[in-house]
């Protein structure tokens, strides 16, 4: 019978239904970090439980790393004994860790991709909410709590709800200056930031399909903001000739049956889905949220368009009608696991080229990862940079949220390629985040305020 993806991956991982009529999944990767395994390993520790599947559970340490300097030990000690308990807790249970002083260190969601442990029609877990990026590979990737972590760590398995699927088609061609990132920012804007509540969104149409896997990661990581608890694409050519001769990937004979289940996996044609909606990509600008949540975005060229009594206005400081083009900007942050690849650097270093960054802004740029870092340094996207005048930063979560030095000051107003501008995600509790692209981050970082990045194109 004809199916979504969503539901042969979820039947072909489903242990059985629980007296509480969820379903226990079996987890094929579990994904950790420094931030949410302590607590779950110190709950282990007292009931004397042991890691069910060390061979299938990989951590970096990337939340809390300082990007300016990474030797050890880190100035800030709490994040010091963040990672010295990470480090211990996967040596003790066989868990493959990679710390900042390996070449393979980044950003989780970076990472996994990266390294091919990430494949089609798997179901995978981590400790983080944007872990709906590795859906880009066609995989069911779920963000889970401190004791969701636990329950994998001990099990290998969920317990969940099942999902209804949501198709978002996107069809047409993005114009100059007009990335992922501005998609999705569109896609959560018309839906809402709760419009995915209780689905999967599964992305499909001609735009999607001419993606790379970089900006596949990027819509996909944003579902999550848009209410949705996974994200996906549908494998393709594109997703084999990723995964093709990753480290961690299936090689030889392996390869080309995995290759012939992964097309197995996808969604039929004539699947059915609980809901569909379109969107004309050529219809699609440059998107910069104004407000505190996602959904609060607008085209750069669009007046803001909020009720006057919104108190997203007050607190951002706009008014009502107001432009967010020409707002000064004092911060500019290119990184995050939305944001940080390969791809966008070059797509940021495209605009910088040749210029240098205003006076009054400080601006960082974080790549997702230590391999990210040497491809870009290889490029000699480094040396644009830093000679417009950006800092070039170690791999890590950075200014994406304030949990490590990387932090807004009091009112400060940042542009940002990174997935969240809630109240104070960027450590100052009064900072303000505009999201945008990361050629639009560049762009604001040269003229000092927000512009349409197309025009500097
Ligand atoms: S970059 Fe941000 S969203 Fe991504 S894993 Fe790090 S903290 Fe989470």
């Amino acid at each position: 019978m004809s199916d979504t993806l969503f539901h042969k991956v979820w039947d072909a991982h489903a242990v059985r239904t629980l007296p509480s009529g969820q379903t226990q999944l079996f987890v094929g990767l579990h994904l950790v970090h420094e931030v949410t395994t302590p607590q779950a390993f110190d709950m282990m520790r007292q009931h004397g439980w042991r890691v069910a599947c060390p061979e299938r559970t990989f951590a970096t340490i990337d939340h809390i790393v300082p990007t300016l300097s990474q030797r050890r030990p880190f100035l800030d000690v709490v994040a010091e004994e963040m990672s010295v308990a990470l480090e211990r807790n996967c040596r003790d249970a066989g868990i493959r860790l990679w710390t900042p002083d390996s070449d393979e260190q980044g950003i989780v969601h970076v990472i996994g991709p990266e390294l091919g442990l990430t494949q089609p029609g798997m179901t995978i877990a981590c400790g983080d909410s944007h872990t709906s990026t590795h859906g880009a590979l066609g995989a069911i990737a779920f963000g889970i709590g401190t004791s969701q972590v636990r329950d994998v760590l001990t099990s290998q398995c969920l317990a969940l709800d099942p999902l209804k699927v949501r198709r978002i088609d996107v069809n047409g061609r993005l114009n100059r200056g007009v990335y992922a990132k501005d998609v999705i920012l569109t896609v959560i804007r018309r839906l809402g930031v709760q419009g995915g509540v209780g689905y999967a969104y599964e992305y499909g149409g001609a735009t999607i399909d001419a993606m790379t896997i970089d900006e596949r990661m990027t819509i996909c990581n944003m579902s999550i903001e848009g209410g949705a608890r996974v994200g996906y694409v549908n494998p393709d050519e594109t997703t084999f000739a990723y995964v093709r001769g990753r480290r961690y990937a299936p090689s030889g004979d392996a390869f080309d049956r995995a290759v012939r289940w992964w097309k197995s996996m996808a969604s039929d044609r004539d699947a059915r889905y609980d809901d569909r909606v379109a969107f004309d990509a050529s219809s699609v600008e440059p998107t910069v949220t104004w407000g505190i949540n996602p959904g609060q975005s607008v085209a750069v060229s669009e007046p803001i368009d909020a009720e006057p009594e919104d108190e997203a206005l007050a607190f951002m400081g706009f008014r009502p009608g107001a432009r967010v083009r020409g707002t000064r900007i004092d911060v500019a942050f290119i990184g995050s696991c939305t944001n940080s690849r390969l791809s966008d650097l070059e797509a940021a270093a495209e605009v910088v080229r040749g210029h240098h960054v205003a006076p009054h802004v400080k601006a960082l740029v974080v790549p997702g990862s230590r391999a990210v870092s040497r491809a870009a340094e290889a490029r000699g996207l480094h040396e644009v940079f830093i000679d417009a005048g950006f800092e070039w930063r170690g791999a890590g979560c950075s200014m994406c949220l304030g949990m490590n030095p990387d932090k807004l000051e009091g009112r400060q107003v940042s542009a940002s390629s990174s997935n969240r501008n809630f109240k104070g995600r960027q450590g100052s509790p009064t900072g303000r985040t505009l999201l945008m692209s990361p050629a639009m981050v560049a762009a604001a970082a040269i003229a000092g305020e927000v512009v349409d990045v197309r025009e500097v194109l």
